[in-house]
This record gives structure tokens, C-alpha cells and sequence, in this order.
């Protein structure tokens, strides 16, 4: 895994650069993430927010953060962690594997649950509230 990952939006008004791996990376297929991102499914990892470093404005709904210029969800920042839609970045397809999926019975049935995969009903069983 390298050291260094990068990313933006599609129109490139918002970059972002991540230092060293992230602290978990998951699969949501909750409600909510089905339409932020207007998809199945959301694949996201979680860095420590001092491993975050952005340029270009983002704006946020509900703490999900996205570029004003062009709609791309990109990252979602909280005081302790960044929570990075990993489709934003640079390498496609990115060398990072899912541990836990979350709301798997929103799962689309023509989707695989992942067998090395954590599963939850819904969201993480940490006490932790939403978003995972
Ligand atoms: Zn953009
Ligand atoms: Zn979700």
C-alpha cells in the first residue's frame, strides 16, 4: 500500500491528498447513502482528520460533504476523522478492500454480499452514531 493517496471531484475544483492508510474502510448501503450518492451503494474509507489535507471549497447537507462547483461527493469532514468517498480517487480501481458492510438489507439483491466482510443490519454496533 503506498504512503500517499490523492483525489478530487470530477471537475477538479476539490483535491485532496491522504497520508498513510486509512483506519477502516467500508461499504453502506443504507438509504441515505443511496441517494447522496444517486447509487447502490456508498464505498468509503476513514482517515484520522490530521491525515486530511484539502483544497477547494466543499460544501456539506447533513455533514456529507461535496464540491460546490460540480455536485461530486467527495469527503466528509468531522473534528476526529475524514471520511473520504473513495471513488474520488486518482487510482482507479484504488488498492483499498472493504472490512464491514453496512445496512445489508438494503443490499441490492443482484449484489454479492462481500464473504470476508464484516456484516451489519445497519450501522456499525460501536455505539457510534451515523454516518459509519
Ligand atoms: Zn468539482
Ligand atoms: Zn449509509
Amino acid at each position: 500500500m503506498s504512503d500517499v493517496r490523492t483525489g478530487g471531484c470530477l471537475c477538479g475544483a476539490a483535491r485532496f491528498r491522504l497520508a498513510g492508510n486509512p483506519l477502516r474502510v467500508g461499504v453502506c448501503h443504507c438509504q441515505d447513502c443511496r441517494r447522496a450518492s444517486g447509487s447502490a451503494f456508498n464505498f468509503f474509507g476513514v482517515w484520522p482528520r490530521s491525515a486530511y489535507e484539502g483544497t477547494g471549497e466543499l460544501g456539506a447537507f447533513a455533514g456529507r460533504g461535496f464540491c460546490v462547483t460540480c455536485g461530486s461527493r467527495v469527503a466528509s469532514l468531522r473534528q476526529d476523522e475524514a471520511e473520504i468517498m473513495l471513488g474520488c480517487l486518482d487510482e482507479a480501481p484504488s488498492d483499498l478492500i472493504p472490512a464491514y458492510e453496512l445496512w445489508i438489507g438494503r443490499r441490492e439483491p443482484w449484489l454479492l454480499n462481500l464473504q470476508w466482510a464484516e456484516q451489519f443490519a445497519h450501522d456499525r454496533e460501536t455505539g457510534e452514531t451515523a454516518p459509519p
